[in-house]
Protein backbone atom coordinates (compact mmCIF):
# COMPACT_ATOMS: atom_id res chain seq x y z
CA UNK A 1 0.00 0.00 0.00
CA UNK A 2 1.47 3.11 -1.03
CA UNK A 3 1.28 6.37 0.88
CA UNK A 4 -0.12 8.29 -1.31
CA UNK A 5 -3.61 5.92 -1.19
CA UNK A 6 -3.41 5.56 2.88
CA UNK A 7 -3.79 9.34 2.51
CA UNK A 8 -7.14 9.35 0.31
CA UNK A 9 -8.47 6.07 1.83
CA UNK A 10 -8.31 8.42 5.32
CA UNK A 11 -11.18 10.81 4.12
CA UNK A 12 -13.03 7.80 2.92
CA UNK A 13 -13.53 6.38 6.83
CA UNK A 14 -16.49 4.78 6.93
CA UNK A 15 -16.77 5.18 10.82
CA UNK A 16 -16.13 8.82 10.71
CA UNK A 17 -18.66 9.40 7.40
CA UNK A 18 -20.99 7.65 9.70
CA UNK A 19 -20.25 10.41 12.56
CA UNK A 20 -20.58 13.32 10.10
CA UNK A 21 -23.72 11.87 8.72
CA UNK A 22 -25.14 11.81 12.00
CA UNK A 23 -24.32 15.02 13.34
CA UNK A 24 -26.05 16.64 9.75
CA UNK A 25 -29.35 14.48 10.28
CA UNK A 26 -29.26 16.03 13.95
CA UNK A 27 -28.78 19.95 12.88
CA UNK A 28 -31.14 19.52 9.85
CA UNK A 29 -34.86 20.72 10.67
CA UNK A 30 -36.43 21.64 7.61
CA UNK A 31 -35.16 21.55 3.58
CA UNK A 32 -32.35 22.78 1.83
CA UNK A 33 -30.98 22.64 -1.99
CA UNK A 34 -27.74 22.81 -2.42
CA UNK A 35 -25.03 22.83 -5.28
CA UNK A 36 -21.78 22.09 -6.14
CA UNK A 37 -20.51 23.18 -8.92
CA UNK A 38 -17.64 20.89 -10.08
CA UNK A 39 -18.19 17.64 -12.01
CA UNK A 40 -15.79 16.17 -9.70
CA UNK A 41 -17.55 16.53 -6.96
CA UNK A 42 -20.77 15.27 -8.77
CA UNK A 43 -19.07 11.94 -9.58
CA UNK A 44 -17.58 11.58 -5.85
CA UNK A 45 -20.91 12.30 -4.49
CA UNK A 46 -22.37 9.30 -6.94
CA UNK A 47 -19.74 7.13 -6.78
CA UNK A 48 -19.90 7.05 -2.44
CA UNK A 49 -23.99 7.47 -2.96
CA UNK A 50 -23.37 10.26 -0.07
CA UNK A 51 -26.84 11.89 -1.19
CA UNK A 52 -28.38 8.38 -0.45
CA UNK A 53 -27.00 8.56 3.07
CA UNK A 54 -28.17 12.25 4.18
CA UNK A 55 -31.27 13.07 5.92
CA UNK A 56 -34.26 13.53 2.70
CA UNK A 57 -34.32 17.26 3.44
CA UNK A 58 -30.97 18.07 2.01
CA UNK A 59 -31.63 17.70 -2.40
CA UNK A 60 -28.18 18.30 -3.80
CA UNK A 61 -28.30 19.60 -7.23
CA UNK A 62 -25.41 19.72 -9.67
CA UNK A 63 -24.45 22.85 -11.54
CA UNK A 64 -22.87 23.84 -14.19
CA UNK A 65 -18.84 22.37 -12.79
CA UNK A 66 -18.05 20.01 -16.05
CA UNK A 67 -15.49 21.63 -17.82
CA UNK A 68 -16.55 19.45 -20.70
CA UNK A 69 -20.69 19.75 -20.38
CA UNK A 70 -20.54 23.83 -20.57
CA UNK A 71 -18.58 24.31 -23.84
CA UNK A 72 -20.70 25.62 -26.23
CA UNK A 73 -21.89 24.08 -29.63
CA UNK A 74 -20.77 26.33 -31.74
CA UNK A 75 -17.23 26.34 -30.11
CA UNK A 76 -16.88 22.58 -30.26
CA UNK A 77 -18.26 22.86 -34.28
CA UNK A 78 -15.67 25.45 -34.53
CA UNK A 79 -13.20 23.42 -33.23
CA UNK A 80 -14.03 20.58 -35.78
CA UNK A 81 -14.07 22.55 -38.69
CA UNK A 82 -10.09 23.78 -37.78
CA UNK A 83 -9.66 20.11 -37.08
CA UNK A 84 -10.44 19.28 -40.62
CA UNK A 85 -8.15 21.34 -42.32
CA UNK A 86 -5.34 19.44 -44.25
CA UNK A 87 -2.78 21.68 -42.36
CA UNK A 88 -3.63 21.53 -38.88
CA UNK A 89 -2.96 19.12 -36.30
CA UNK A 90 -5.78 19.49 -33.45
CA UNK A 91 -4.64 18.84 -29.99
CA UNK A 92 -7.24 18.01 -27.32
CA UNK A 93 -7.72 16.52 -23.62
CA UNK A 94 -9.53 12.97 -24.52
CA UNK A 95 -12.98 13.76 -22.84
CA UNK A 96 -13.60 16.32 -25.91
CA UNK A 97 -12.73 13.23 -28.71
CA UNK A 98 -16.25 11.86 -27.90
CA UNK A 99 -18.53 15.14 -27.18
CA UNK A 100 -21.12 15.44 -30.18
CA UNK A 101 -21.33 18.55 -31.94
CA UNK A 102 -23.86 19.15 -34.54
CA UNK A 103 -22.83 16.95 -36.99
CA UNK A 104 -19.90 14.55 -35.43
CA UNK A 105 -17.20 14.32 -33.41
CA UNK A 106 -13.52 14.25 -32.79
CA UNK A 107 -13.36 10.54 -33.31
CA UNK A 108 -15.30 10.35 -36.25
CA UNK A 109 -13.19 12.94 -37.99
CA UNK A 110 -10.25 11.40 -36.88
CA UNK A 111 -11.64 8.22 -38.33
CA UNK A 112 -12.04 10.46 -41.66
CA UNK A 113 -8.92 11.23 -41.39
CA UNK A 114 -8.43 14.42 -39.14
CA UNK A 115 -5.17 14.70 -37.55
CA UNK A 116 -6.25 14.75 -34.09
CA UNK A 117 -4.28 13.94 -31.17
CA UNK A 118 -5.12 13.37 -27.40
CA UNK A 119 -2.80 15.54 -25.10
CA UNK A 120 -2.11 15.85 -21.25
CA UNK A 121 -1.04 19.39 -21.14
CA UNK A 122 -1.09 22.24 -23.37
CA UNK A 123 2.82 21.79 -23.23
CA UNK A 124 2.74 18.56 -24.64
CA UNK A 125 1.04 20.40 -27.93
CA UNK A 126 3.73 23.14 -27.77
CA UNK A 127 6.38 20.64 -28.06
CA UNK A 128 4.25 19.16 -31.25
CA UNK A 129 4.88 22.32 -32.59
CA UNK A 130 8.28 22.44 -32.10
CA UNK A 131 8.25 18.86 -34.20
CA UNK A 132 5.72 19.81 -36.78
CA UNK A 133 7.05 23.18 -38.63
CA UNK A 134 5.16 22.74 -40.92
CA UNK A 135 1.92 21.69 -39.72
CA UNK A 136 -0.48 24.57 -37.48
CA UNK A 137 -0.94 22.86 -34.23
CA UNK A 138 -4.04 23.99 -32.46
CA UNK A 139 -5.07 23.01 -29.02
CA UNK A 140 -8.52 23.32 -27.59
CA UNK A 141 -8.01 24.97 -24.21
CA UNK A 142 -11.60 24.40 -22.72
CA UNK A 143 -11.90 24.37 -18.97
CA UNK A 144 -12.17 26.47 -15.76
CA UNK A 145 -9.87 28.54 -13.55
CA UNK A 146 -7.75 25.09 -12.90
CA UNK A 147 -6.65 24.69 -16.36
CA UNK A 148 -6.47 28.32 -17.68
CA UNK A 149 -3.02 28.88 -16.24
CA UNK A 150 -1.37 25.74 -18.18
CA UNK A 151 -3.26 27.31 -21.23
CA UNK A 152 -1.04 30.62 -20.62
CA UNK A 153 2.04 28.75 -19.91
CA UNK A 154 1.66 27.44 -23.63
CA UNK A 155 1.04 30.77 -24.88
CA UNK A 156 3.92 32.31 -23.07
CA UNK A 157 6.17 29.31 -23.67
CA UNK A 158 5.24 29.75 -27.61
CA UNK A 159 6.13 32.83 -27.54
CA UNK A 160 9.33 32.28 -26.21
CA UNK A 161 10.22 29.58 -28.80
CA UNK A 162 9.11 32.36 -31.49
CA UNK A 163 6.59 29.58 -32.98
CA UNK A 164 4.65 30.87 -35.31
CA UNK A 165 2.40 27.92 -35.80
CA UNK A 166 0.73 27.11 -32.41
CA UNK A 167 -2.47 28.48 -31.50
CA UNK A 168 -5.31 28.18 -28.67
CA UNK A 169 -8.92 27.63 -29.54
CA UNK A 170 -10.16 29.43 -26.36
CA UNK A 171 -13.43 27.94 -24.71
CA UNK A 172 -12.13 29.31 -20.75
CA UNK A 173 -14.81 30.09 -17.73
CA UNK A 174 -14.45 31.36 -14.61
CA UNK A 175 -17.07 30.17 -11.54
CA UNK A 176 -18.42 33.42 -9.93
CA UNK A 177 -20.41 34.87 -12.94
CA UNK A 178 -22.02 31.65 -13.44
CA UNK A 179 -23.11 31.57 -9.24
CA UNK A 180 -23.94 34.71 -10.47
CA UNK A 181 -26.62 33.89 -13.50
CA UNK A 182 -27.69 30.59 -11.19
CA UNK A 183 -28.71 32.71 -8.28
CA UNK A 184 -30.27 36.17 -9.88
CA UNK A 185 -32.26 33.47 -11.94
CA UNK A 186 -35.94 33.83 -11.19
CA UNK A 187 -36.23 29.92 -11.43
CA UNK A 188 -33.47 29.78 -8.76
CA UNK A 189 -33.70 26.90 -5.97
CA UNK A 190 -30.06 27.30 -4.66
CA UNK A 191 -30.13 28.46 -1.32
CA UNK A 192 -26.22 27.40 -0.55
CA UNK A 193 -22.50 26.49 -3.03
CA UNK A 194 -19.85 23.86 -2.36
CA UNK A 195 -17.32 25.75 -4.07
CA UNK A 196 -15.10 23.29 -5.81
CA UNK A 197 -11.83 22.97 -3.91
CA UNK A 198 -9.50 22.85 -6.57
CA UNK A 199 -10.61 25.80 -8.24
CA UNK A 200 -10.37 27.66 -5.36
CA UNK A 201 -6.87 26.10 -4.99
CA UNK A 202 -5.98 28.36 -7.76
CA UNK A 203 -8.21 31.57 -7.12
CA UNK A 204 -8.61 31.57 -3.60
CA UNK A 205 -12.01 32.31 -2.31
CA UNK A 206 -11.85 36.26 -1.75
CA UNK A 207 -13.95 36.23 -4.77
CA UNK A 208 -16.64 34.61 -3.12
CA UNK A 209 -17.50 36.98 0.01
CA UNK A 210 -19.22 39.63 -1.84
CA UNK A 211 -21.74 36.62 -3.34
CA UNK A 212 -22.34 35.60 -0.06
CA UNK A 213 -23.09 39.08 1.20
CA UNK A 214 -25.15 39.95 -2.04
CA UNK A 215 -27.75 36.77 -2.32
CA UNK A 216 -27.10 35.90 1.55
CA UNK A 217 -26.00 32.33 1.23
CA UNK A 218 -23.51 30.51 2.49
CA UNK A 219 -20.68 29.30 0.11
CA UNK A 220 -18.32 26.56 1.40
CA UNK A 221 -14.72 25.49 -0.32
CA UNK A 222 -15.34 21.51 -0.34
CA UNK A 223 -12.81 19.37 -1.33
CA UNK A 224 -13.66 15.82 -3.36
CA UNK A 225 -13.46 12.89 -1.13
CA UNK A 226 -16.65 11.48 1.17
CA UNK A 227 -15.40 13.27 4.26
CA UNK A 228 -14.21 16.50 2.54
CA UNK A 229 -18.06 16.73 1.23
CA UNK A 230 -20.07 16.15 3.89
CA UNK A 231 -17.92 18.61 6.16
CA UNK A 232 -19.02 20.81 3.10
CA UNK A 233 -22.75 19.96 3.40
CA UNK A 234 -22.61 20.18 7.48
CA UNK A 235 -20.96 23.84 7.35
CA UNK A 236 -23.42 24.49 4.99
CA UNK A 237 -26.53 23.39 7.14
CA UNK A 238 -25.13 24.85 9.95
CA UNK A 239 -24.98 28.67 8.43
CA UNK A 240 -28.51 27.65 6.84
CA UNK A 241 -30.12 26.71 9.95
CA UNK A 242 -28.93 29.85 11.95
CA UNK A 243 -30.18 32.03 9.22
CA UNK A 244 -26.17 32.54 8.29
CA UNK A 245 -24.55 33.87 5.15
CA UNK A 246 -20.49 33.42 4.50
CA UNK A 247 -18.00 32.16 2.86
CA UNK A 248 -15.57 29.37 5.03
CA UNK A 249 -13.12 26.75 4.06
CA UNK A 250 -13.57 23.21 4.63
CA UNK A 251 -10.20 22.46 2.40
CA UNK A 252 -7.84 23.82 4.43
CA UNK A 253 -5.55 21.04 3.24
CA UNK A 254 -5.12 22.67 -0.17
CA UNK A 255 -6.91 26.30 0.04
CA UNK A 256 -5.82 29.71 1.01
CA UNK A 257 -7.68 32.41 0.40
CA UNK A 258 -6.03 34.52 -1.72
CA UNK A 259 -5.18 31.13 -3.48
CA UNK A 260 -1.82 30.58 -6.00
CA UNK A 261 -1.10 33.95 -6.82
CA UNK A 262 1.71 33.21 -9.74
CA UNK A 263 -1.13 30.95 -11.03
CA UNK A 264 -3.06 34.17 -11.18
CA UNK A 265 -0.37 36.69 -12.18
CA UNK A 266 0.20 34.17 -15.16
CA UNK A 267 -3.19 33.86 -15.86
CA UNK A 268 -3.93 37.79 -16.26
CA UNK A 269 -0.77 38.22 -18.29
CA UNK A 270 -2.12 36.41 -21.11
CA UNK A 271 -6.32 36.42 -20.74
CA UNK A 272 -8.68 38.96 -19.87
CA UNK A 273 -12.36 38.56 -19.06
CA UNK A 274 -15.22 38.64 -21.68
CA UNK A 275 -18.39 37.51 -22.45
CA UNK A 276 -19.38 33.78 -22.97
CA UNK A 277 -21.72 31.45 -23.82
CA UNK A 278 -22.26 28.26 -22.18
CA UNK A 279 -23.77 25.32 -23.34
CA UNK A 280 -27.30 24.73 -22.36
CA UNK A 281 -27.65 27.94 -19.87
CA UNK A 282 -26.91 31.03 -22.77
CA UNK A 283 -24.34 33.85 -22.93
CA UNK A 284 -22.77 34.91 -19.01
CA UNK A 285 -21.24 38.32 -19.32
CA UNK A 286 -17.33 38.70 -18.78
CA UNK A 287 -17.73 34.72 -17.67
CA UNK A 288 -15.19 34.40 -20.06
CA UNK A 289 -11.23 34.48 -20.20
CA UNK A 290 -10.08 35.18 -23.90
CA UNK A 291 -6.80 36.40 -25.39
CA UNK A 292 -5.38 39.98 -24.21
CA UNK A 293 -4.73 41.94 -27.80
CA UNK A 294 -0.84 41.53 -27.27
CA UNK A 295 -1.67 37.68 -27.55
CA UNK A 296 -4.06 38.09 -30.60
CA UNK A 297 -1.11 36.02 -33.02
CA UNK A 298 -2.48 32.69 -31.10
CA UNK A 299 -5.95 32.98 -31.23
CA UNK A 300 -6.83 30.11 -33.58
CA UNK A 301 -10.07 31.48 -34.36
CA UNK A 302 -8.65 34.44 -35.78
CA UNK A 303 -6.11 32.74 -37.65
CA UNK A 304 -8.62 30.58 -39.38
CA UNK A 305 -11.79 31.77 -40.95
CA UNK A 306 -13.95 28.65 -40.45
CA UNK A 307 -17.18 30.62 -41.46
CA UNK A 308 -20.52 31.07 -39.66
CA UNK A 309 -21.29 28.21 -37.14
CA UNK A 310 -25.00 26.76 -37.32
CA UNK A 311 -25.32 25.25 -34.00
CA UNK A 312 -28.17 22.60 -33.65
CA UNK A 313 -28.76 20.68 -30.56
CA UNK A 314 -30.51 17.18 -29.36
CA UNK A 315 -33.87 18.63 -29.33
CA UNK A 316 -34.80 15.73 -26.18
CA UNK A 317 -31.46 17.18 -24.52
CA UNK A 318 -32.33 18.69 -21.38
CA UNK A 319 -28.88 19.35 -20.25
CA UNK A 320 -29.45 22.72 -19.82
CA UNK A 321 -31.94 22.38 -17.04
CA UNK A 322 -29.52 19.94 -15.43
CA UNK A 323 -26.52 22.35 -15.13
CA UNK A 324 -28.35 25.34 -13.51
CA UNK A 325 -30.41 22.83 -10.59
CA UNK A 326 -33.67 22.81 -12.39
CA UNK A 327 -33.78 18.93 -13.04
CA UNK A 328 -31.68 15.93 -12.64
CA UNK A 329 -31.06 13.92 -15.15
CA UNK A 330 -33.20 10.73 -14.46
CA UNK A 331 -35.60 13.81 -15.31
CA UNK A 332 -34.68 13.10 -18.84
CA UNK A 333 -37.01 10.96 -21.28
CA UNK A 334 -33.54 9.69 -22.75
CA UNK A 335 -31.65 8.56 -19.77
CA UNK A 336 -30.27 5.32 -20.07
CA UNK A 337 -32.77 4.60 -23.08
CA UNK A 338 -31.39 6.27 -26.23
CA UNK A 339 -28.52 8.10 -24.10
CA UNK A 340 -25.77 6.65 -22.25
CA UNK A 341 -22.11 6.72 -22.03
CA UNK A 342 -21.54 4.48 -25.46
CA UNK A 343 -24.29 6.72 -27.55
CA UNK A 344 -24.30 9.65 -25.50
CA UNK A 345 -26.59 12.52 -26.81
CA UNK A 346 -25.11 15.47 -24.81
CA UNK A 347 -22.34 16.44 -23.45
CA UNK A 348 -23.30 15.28 -19.79
CA UNK A 349 -23.18 11.85 -20.48
CA UNK A 350 -19.91 11.70 -22.05
CA UNK A 351 -17.60 13.33 -19.88
CA UNK A 352 -16.34 11.71 -17.06
CA UNK A 353 -16.89 14.40 -15.14
CA UNK A 354 -20.85 14.86 -16.45
CA UNK A 355 -24.00 14.44 -14.28
CA UNK A 356 -25.73 12.23 -16.44
CA UNK A 357 -22.05 10.20 -16.80
CA UNK A 358 -22.09 9.78 -13.12
CA UNK A 359 -25.80 8.95 -12.45
CA UNK A 360 -25.37 6.26 -15.33
CA UNK A 361 -22.48 4.72 -13.33
CA UNK A 362 -22.79 5.41 -9.86
CA UNK A 363 -26.72 5.67 -9.17
CA UNK A 364 -26.71 2.56 -6.91
CA UNK A 365 -23.86 3.19 -5.01
CA UNK A 366 -23.30 3.52 -1.13
CA UNK A 367 -20.32 4.11 0.57
CA UNK A 368 -19.28 1.04 2.99
S1 LIG B 1 -29.31 11.94 -20.36
FE1 LIG B 1 -28.36 12.50 -22.34
S2 LIG B 1 -29.97 13.52 -23.48
FE2 LIG B 1 -30.59 13.53 -21.33
S3 LIG B 1 -29.80 15.45 -20.48
FE3 LIG B 1 -28.23 13.92 -20.10
S4 LIG B 1 -26.86 14.09 -21.87
FE4 LIG B 1 -28.76 15.14 -22.46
Amino acid sequence: MNKISDFSKSFRDSHLVRGLVDEIKRITTQNWVMMEICGGQTHAIMQYGLDQLLPEQIELVHGPGCPVCVTPLDQIDRGHAIASLPEVIFCSFGDMLRVPGSEVDLFTLRARGAQIRVVYSPLDAVKIAQENPDKQIVFFAIGFETTVPANAASVLQAKALGLKNYSILVSQVTVPPAMHAILSSPQNRVQAFLAAGHVCAIMGYWEYHPIADQYKIPIVVTGFEPLDLLQGILLSIRQLEKNEHFVENAYTRAVTESGNQVAQKTIQQVFEPCDRNWRGIGRIPQSGLGLRKEYAFYDAEKRFQVGHIQTREHEVCIAGEILQGLKKPFDCPAFGKQCNPTKPLGAPMVSSEGACNAYFRFSKSTIS
